[in-house]
């Protein structure tokens, strides 16, 4: 209706006044006394309907009148919209032409907020980026110079390392140049100590032999000898008799002198007293002229020397001066400290050791005697010693017990080198004279002496004992002890002992 209505042209007031117009002015007319007629129809309608149903019968249609199906049931008044003037469309052009504007200027605005936007975000995220990258150069650079600084650390510790071990390396070739310098040194000491001991000259065993010659049986025997040329009487043989008798030479072998003597006067030779002399020396030149071993070797290897004596006798001060000739003469040496009694025996033996440049096989105190030569024994088998020399104890020899100490080193000897010992050397003190013989006897039978060793002959006028010693043992003297030096020690040579003494 409101459409139908709008559709309706109305003319503008101006219109209805011209020639035209006034036509136009009916239809209008007309239509505008139409359309009043449908607004009342409509609002009698309305009335009856709100009093009951609509009646089902359609209205009485007068004659001739048109039916109204056009019309709709509900009309709704017109509106009348009026043409805006000139004015007002004009401003209305000018206000929708600014509004246009103010939205265009919005849209720009907004267009312009988005752009911004945009080109903000653009750049936040650059700039993050940026941020981002910056930081991960950051991570990583700090992460470079993290491990570049724990490089530079394994480094610094590796070449801390490195200096410790080169400074330790000096040091220890300082210390061991130090040790050889000084080995080197007492090296020296050693030998050259060891050659003063060789080149210092001992005595001779005429000197050694001086006191018995002096002041001994041989002082008095010489005087006997030494008279005016006479035969020989009964009284010279007495006279021979108390000299012998009293010569350290053992009785028995006085008494054979002196038979041998008498027979020879008996038999009208000794018709001057030389004479006697000559029989004389002649005897006791065969007594003594037994074959003693100097060798120090010829058993083994290793050569084992067992020395026996009583306390004081000269056993290690004769063991110390072998190892020297020995090794003087190109020998390995080896000692062996049996003398486990006294713990100055095996210091005494050591510094004889020390000074001779050999070794020594020591026990610790009051160990078996036996089990330390035992030791030296295998020690000189199992190294490849020339010599082995075994200093024992003293005691007593009275003591049995001594004795049987004894024998149990020589047969434990044995059983570290089956034949050894190859020497027993009996060291005798000459200023014991006829006790020394007694002695002998004692180790003789105890453990089979093979030679002998008379020492301190320098200082007592007894040295006629070697007479008794070989007469009565069988036994050589292989060495003489004319003085505390090495080369004091002598081997002893029959010849010339009875030249000392007859010369
Ligand atoms: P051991 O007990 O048998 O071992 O005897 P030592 O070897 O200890 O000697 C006892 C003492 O005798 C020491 O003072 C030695 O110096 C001394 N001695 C050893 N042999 C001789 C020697 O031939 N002449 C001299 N005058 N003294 C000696
Ligand atoms: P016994 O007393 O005559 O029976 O002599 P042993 O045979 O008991 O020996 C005396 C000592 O020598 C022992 O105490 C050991 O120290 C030593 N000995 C003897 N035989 C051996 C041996 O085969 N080996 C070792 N290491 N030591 C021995
Ligand atoms: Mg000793």
């Amino acid at each position: 209706m409101k459409t139908l209505l709008a559709q309706v042209p109305v003319p503008p007031v101006s219109d209805v006044q011209s020639g035209e117009g006034g036509l136009m002015g009916t239809v209008v007319a007309i239509v505008l006394a139409v359309g009043l007629l449908a607004l009342m129809v409509l609002a009698i309608r309305k009335v009856f309907a709100r009093r009951g149903p609509p009646s089902v019968t359609p209205p009485a249609r007068l004659p001739g009148e048109t039916p109204l199906t056009t019309i709709p049931e509900k009309v709704e008044p017109p509106k009348v919209v009026l043409p805006p003037s000139e004015l007002e469309a004009q401003k209305r052009a000018e206000a929708e032409a600014k509004r246009a504007a103010a939205e265009a200027t919005k849209a720009k605005l907004a267009e312009l907020e988005a752009q911004k936007a945009q080109a903000e975000a653009t750049q936040r995220a650059a700039i993050e980026a940026e941020q981002q990258r910056l930081k991960d150069e950051a991570e990583a650079a700090k992460k470079e110079a993290y491990r570049a600084q724990k490089a530079a650390e394994a480094e610094e510790k590796e070449r801390h390392k490195r200096e410790r071990e080169e400074a330790a390396r000096l040091a220890k070739e300082a210390e061991e140049a130090a040790k050889a310098e000084a080995a080197r040194l007492e090296q020296e000491r050693k030998d050259a100590e060891r050659r003063k001991i060789e080149a210092e000259a001992g005595q001779t065993l005429a000197a050694g032999l001086a006191k018995t010659k002096r002041e001994g049986f041989m002082a008095r025997l010489n005087g006997l000898f030494g008279g005016a040329p006479k035969a020989i009487d009964e009284h010279t043989l007495a006279e021979l008799e108390e000299v012998l008798f009293t010569a350290d030479i053992g009785v028995k072998t006085a008494s054979r002198l002196v038979e041998l003597a008498r027979e020879k006067a008996k038999a009208k030779e000794l018709d001057q007293p030389e004479k006697l002399k000559g029989v004389i020396r002649a005897e006791v030149q065969k007594i003594v002229d037994l074959k003693a071993p100097h060798a120090l070797g010829g058993g083994g290897p290793p050569h084992v020397i067992m020395v026996v004596g009583v306390n004081g006798a000269g056993k290690t001060t004769t063991i110390g001066k072998l190892a020297a000739k020995a090794k003087a003469a190109g020998k390995k040496v080896l000692l062996g400290a049996g003398d486990t009694f006294r713990a100055a025996a095996a210091e005494q033996l050591d510094v004889w050791a020390e000074r001779a440049g050999v070794d020594i096989v020591k026990g610790k105190e009051d160990a078996d005697p036996a089990s330390v030569v035992f030791d030296a024994v295998k020690k000189g088998v199992t190294e490849g010693y020339d010599l082995v020399i075994a200093d024992t104890a003293g005691r007593l020899h009275t003591k049995a017990n001594l004795m049987e100490e004894l024998k149990k080193v020589r047969r434990v000897v044995d059983k570290a080198l089956p034949g050894a010992p190859h020497e027993v050397l009996l060291v005798l003190d000459a200023t014991n004279g006829q006790n020394a013989i007694a002695q002998a006897k004692q180790f003789q039978e105890a453990v089979g002496v093979t030679a002998i060793a008379l020492t301190k002959l320098d200082g007592t006028a007894k040295g006629g004992v070697i007479i008794g010693i070989c007469d009565e043992l069988k036994v050589p003297v292989a060495w003489a002890g004319v003085g505390e030096k090495v080369a004091d020690l002598r081997p002893f040579e029959p010849k010339e002992f009875v030249q000392a003494l007859f010369d």
